[in-house]
């Protein structure tokens, strides 16, 4: 059996044919269109029960650097020079802080549920003091963020907060909320070919403050006011119809597609005792994939582990390994603090295969090669 790592599912726009004859006859193709417009406005009511406002991008490493400009030039520490984030993510949220100008310092994360470390965050804002100019939780695979946590901190010590939700589009926080319902902050989702919200190229900042988003929609379009005069930080950043159409088309699936991961994913839990899984702290969700650490005991080598797999027609991967303190480029320009848990994690993490439509004898047959991988 072969068992590739993923299989984007966006939706089949060649079974919706009257949706692009309808998008060809209005000669819209992109600017805030009436397809972005609708997505927008679908997804505020239908997740956020229509508190604040949504705003699409042309993808989530573009909202993020949106979205930290935002926050910092609008905010009262415009010229403090570092962005905290956790070193275990992606890469897109330490470029996106470099392109605004700033120095990422790496930070650590919590050992069972991955997301970034309160403590690591408090001592270095004690440390650094007015000098961050903005911090870039991730809420790591979907997991859920204590965003009130970060809305109070960011009241009392004027620091801007933008949140890493790249994975979250489809999971719950800890009150059965869609994760970042109520937050004022910019929270940026991807909808990327390969996330659970699948589209092509795409994300979504929202925001329960409205004019946080009015602006993040000027910035996106060259910082032009009413009259096109540039007022503000400007990028093109606007999400194009045909994509748009892609996500409304996945918002109609999307509820059976996080449900039927989150089936799966428990599946692994059962047939994998022995591996260590993330601890999830919402009451949903949206699997990306299966990210779990080798039993500690393990008689084998990650590398060995991955090659073993592969050789039974698995694909499996290591995110986040390498975590962004150790890619070349980030160790030249970035700081980093004590990262002692990411090390461990990153060092023992495996990514396991996961596709809306696979199928459970596919999910043992990766379970059974797993438990005799690890000898
Ligand atoms: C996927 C991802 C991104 C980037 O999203 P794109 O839409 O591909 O730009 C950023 N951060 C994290 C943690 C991600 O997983």
């Amino acid at each position: 059996m072969r068992v590739p790592l993923l299989k984007p599912n966006p939706a089949r726009l060649s079974a919706h044919i009257e949706d692009l004859e309808a998008l060809e006859a209005s000669g819209i193709y992109s600017n805030f269109g009436p397809l972005n417009a609708a997505f927008e406005t679908r997804l505020l009511h239908e997740f956020f029960e229509g508190e604040g406002a949504c705003l699409t991008a042309c993808n989530a490493t573009i909202a993020l650097l949106l979205a930290i400009k935002e926050a910092t030039h609008f905010g009262t520490r415009r010229r403090a020079p570092y962005a905290l984030m956790p070193s275990f993510t992606f890469a897109a949220t330490a470029h996106a802080a470099i392109w605004c100008g700033l120095t990422p310092i790496f930070y650590d994360i919590e050992p069972d549920t991955w997301l970034p470390s309160r403590e690591a965050e408090q001592r270095l804002l004690e440390r650094h003091g007015d000098d961050i100019a903005v911090i870039v939780p991730y809420a790591t695979f979907g997991n859920s963020l204590d965003l009130d946590g970060y809305e109070a901190l960011s009241q009392r010590t004027g620091v801007g907060v933008v949140v890493d939700a790249a994975a979250s589009l489809g999971s719950r926080d800890r009150q059965g909320r869609s994760f970042g319902q109520g937050a004022a902050m910019s929270v940026v989702y991807s909808m990327h070919a390969t996330k659970t919200f699948a589209t092509s190229e795409g994300a979504v900042i929202h925001s329960a403050d409205a004019a946080r988003i009015g602006r993040l929609r000027q910035m996106a379009n060259f910082g032009f006011d009413a009259r096109r005069s540039a007022e503000m930080p400007g990028l093109n950043a606007k999400l194009a119809e045909l994509p748009a159409l892609l996500a409304l088309r996945k918002l109609d699936e999307i509820d059976a597609v996080v449900e039927r991961r989150g089936a799966l994913h428990t599946l692994y839990r059962q047939l994998l005792p022995d591996f260590v899984f993330q601890t999830h702290t919402g009451t949903r969700t949206a699997h990306q994939f299966v990210p779990a650490l080798l039993p500690e005991h393990a008689g084998i080598a990650r590398e060995n582990f991955v090659e073993r797999m592969k050789a039974r027609g698995v694909a499996v991967a290591t995110y986040f390994s390498p975590h962004l303190a150790e890619h070349g480029y980030f160790r030249d320009v970035a700081l980093v603090d004590d990262i002692p848990v990411t090390e461990k994690i990153a060092a023992r993490i495996v990514t396991l295969p996961l596709h809306d439509m696979m199928e459970e004898a596919e999910i043992r047959y990766v379970c059974d090669a797993a438990m005799d991988c690890l000898h």
